[in-house]
This record gives structure tokens, sequence and C-alpha cells, in this order.
């Protein structure tokens, strides 16, 4: 085997969105890409604000000498201070350059987190149904997840069941609002109820358990819903994020992670995490997109677009018998699997061209995932598959 087992299993345990992606592929090869309703990848359907492509345009009629070099492994000082700036609208202390690191998307900033503070054996809680790619990160690093379900019925936190779950290794949970898969935005309440609870079992532990906010979709909230600043709740806290989804650029790879300022030893921290954006090879965020970033903190992609994707889909299921939680932000709807076993479901929607991803690929079973960053009419063609694929579930 030119692979390690370990791999090899986790390829199988990540296999649902490839598996889907790859069955798409076929059908599409069959019966023409208009044919086929593909909502298996959160990859956006929106384009860039324009202000991003003005901001390329100038930039490239007026390069700059050294634009291309190597430069700080946190990043360019201008860019880090625009981030800053804009996190500081909405934290409850001032958010300085020094707390904020350029990383290559969310995924870069969680890996750089996790390799920062995790020494081996060291436990993250994640919370059910998650984004998978945490657990393979969490093993990067040596660390093993502990899997927390979130409430039956809502996907919000479930305060006791994450507290009973840490122990003396836990390091870290994840928290991820707006969320995917579910679309749920987690209130101030249960933030604030978080971080009291942190502080209790930090002092009995006697040792410092982060949060980490991954929040690439905090700008996707939709009827002006608020993203509460997990600073204002949560004193160890690290927001992970990207401009992957609010600017749509997901394959320029782009994003940060920003320490609050009230963290304990957060100097230290941002020097560790500097070292290890280093030797993880990632060694700085792309200039390129860092350069432009700077100047479009408040910009962000027509949010409209997805809202009217959400709701036509949202009530026309709904109509049909499915049910599922109304997403606030994202771009996923997650409702339960009309059949007990989604990876079933999953296969009956196939056969009407429809291609979800199951529960299981997000740890909870009994459910499946739709990614509305489609265009509209894929979603407004995929209606009266729908409908067939409602009868023939019993629905
Ligand atoms: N976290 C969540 C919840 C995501 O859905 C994604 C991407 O889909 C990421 C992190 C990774 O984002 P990025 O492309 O910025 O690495």
């Amino acid at each position: 085997m030119a692979i390690s087992s370990k791999i090899s299993g986790f390829i199988e345990r990540a296999s649902w969105i490839r598996k889907m992606f790859e069955e798409g592929a076929r059908l599409k090869a069959v019966h023409g890409e208009n044919q086929v309703f593909d909502f298996t990848l959160g990859n956006p359907s929106t384009e860039p604000p324009e202000a991003f492509n003005q901001a390329l345009l100038a930039l490239a009629q007026h390069p700059q000498p050294g634009m291309h070099r190597y430069m700080n492994n946190a990043g360019y000082p201008e860019t880090r201070e625009a981030v800053a700036r804009h996190l500081s609208r909405i934290a409850p202390t001032p958010v300085e350059a020094a707390h904020v690191i350029m990383t290559c998307g969310a995924g870069g900033a969680l890996n750089v987190t996790l390799k920062t503070i995790l020494d081996p054996g060291d436990e993250v809680i994640i919370l059910a149904p998650y984004f998978v790619e945490y657990i393979f990160y969490v093993d990067n690093h040596g660390g093993t997840t502990r899997t927390v379900n979130t409430r039956e019925g809502s996907f919000q936190l479930d305060i006791d069941a994450i507290e009973a779950a840490i122990g003396p290794k836990t390091r870290a949970i994840i928290v991820n609002s707006p969320n995917n898969p579910t679309g749920v935005i987690y209130p101030a309440e249960d933030l604030q109820a978080l971080g009291i609870m942190l502080e209790r079992k930090q002092r009995e532990l006697g040792r410092t358990i982060f949060v980490l906010s991954d929040e690439p979709y905090a700008r996707l909230s939709y009827d002006d819903a608020d993203v509460p600043c997990i600073f204002s709740h949560v004193r160890n806290a690290i927001i992970v994020t990207s401009h992957s989804k609010d600017l749509a650029l997901p394959g320029e790879r782009i994003g940060y992670l920003a320490a609050n300022p009230a963290m304990e030893e957060v100097s230290q921290f941002m020097e560790g995490a500097i070292f290890c954006n280093r030797v993880l090879g990632f060694v700085n965020a792309p200039a390129l997109m860092q350069r432009l970033v700077a100047g479009l903190q408040e910009e962000r992609v027509d949010i409209a677009d997805y809202q009217a994707k959400r709701d036509i889909l949202y009530e026309h299921l709904t109509a049909l018998g499915f049910k599922m939680v109304k997403p606030e932000g994202g771009f996923y709807l997650f409702p339960r699997s009309p059949l007990e076993d989604d990876v079933a479901f999953a296969r009956l929607t196939q056969g009407h061209r429809v291609l979800v991803v199951p529960g299981q690929g997000f740890g909870s079973p009994g459910y499946f995932r739709i990614a509305y960053c489609v265009p509209m009419e894929t979603i407004k063609a995929s209606l009266p598959a729908w409908e067939k694929i409602a009868r023939d579930a019993g629905l």
C-alpha cells in the first residue's frame, strides 16, 4: 500500500462528498450537464463583488516593486490592520493588527491554531453535525476529537452535553456559526452560557480550554440576523475564518485568524501561531490576495441571491412534507431524511438525478445536506424532481 492504513481509513470516512461528486459526473456524461441537479458542493455560485475586480485591475495596471516577495509570516501590516479595524467594529474591545494573522483560508487558520495549542493526545470537542475536515485537521496535530451532538430539532448548542464531555485532556471546542450544514446561528445567550461554563471548567481543571470559532459564513446571514461576536462571550477565543464565501474567493485561499485581545497570554499564542504558519509550509497567505482584501473588509457578495434560493427550496420542500430548520445564514439546508437510512435516501434522489450528501458524512445519520449555492435555473428545474422524490419516499 502506498498510503498508510490511517489515511486509507480517513479517505473512506470522508468519501461522501467525493462519491456524490463522481456519481454526478457520471450522470452528467449520460444525461447532459443541465439534466443533473447537483447540490453536493459548497462552492459559491455568486461572483466576487465588483470592487474586487476593480482592485485587481488597478493592482495589475500599477504593479508595485516587491509585491510578490516574501513578507512577515503573519502577513502585511496594512492587511492585518484592515482586518483588525473590521473586527473592532463588532468586538467588545479594540482588536489590533498584532492579534491577526493572514492565512491560507479558514482551513489554514484552523490548522495553524490547532498546531499551536495541541499536545499529543489532547482532545478537541466538535459538535455534530460537523464539517468533516475537523476530524482530519485535529489528527494532523496529534489530537483526537470527541463528538457532542447539538440539540435535537434545533441544532443549537447543548451546553450541558458539552460540559459533560470536558475532561482533563480537553484543549479546545470548535464552534461554527452560521453553521455548515444546518444554517443555524448560535444566539448571544448561548455563547454567553458557553463562556461562563468554560470559565468554571478551566478553574476546576487548571487548564486553558480554547474556543475556535470557525466563521467563514459570518457575513452571509439573512434578514439582517445578528451573528454575535465570540469575543463578547468567550475569553479564550480565536476566530478562524476566510473570504472563501463572503467574497466568493475559495480558490484564492485567503483567510485569517484573530485572537481575542482579552485572551490569557495572547502574545505568546500569537508568537506560536506565526511560527506554525511558517513551519506548516504555508509561509504566508497569498501576497496578491492580501493586498486586495485589505480594501474589501466591508464588502460582501449579493446575499439577496442566496436568500432567494433558500426561500424557494425551503418553501417547496416544506410544502412537500420535508422537515427542516429554516437556515438563518450560510447556503445549506439540512432536512430530515424521509427514509431512516440517509444513504438509501441519497440513492433514491440520484435516481431522479438530484445529488445530495447523506447526513452520515457530517456525523448525523438520518439527515441529508443540500448545498443551494447553485444557479437559480438549477434550483427551479429541480422542483419537479423533488416532487417525485417526495412521492417515492412516502411523504
Ligand atoms: N469551515 C467550514 C464550516 C466550511 O464550510 C469550510 C468550507 O466549506 C471551511 C471551514 C474551509 O474554508 P476555506 O475554504 O476558507 O478553507
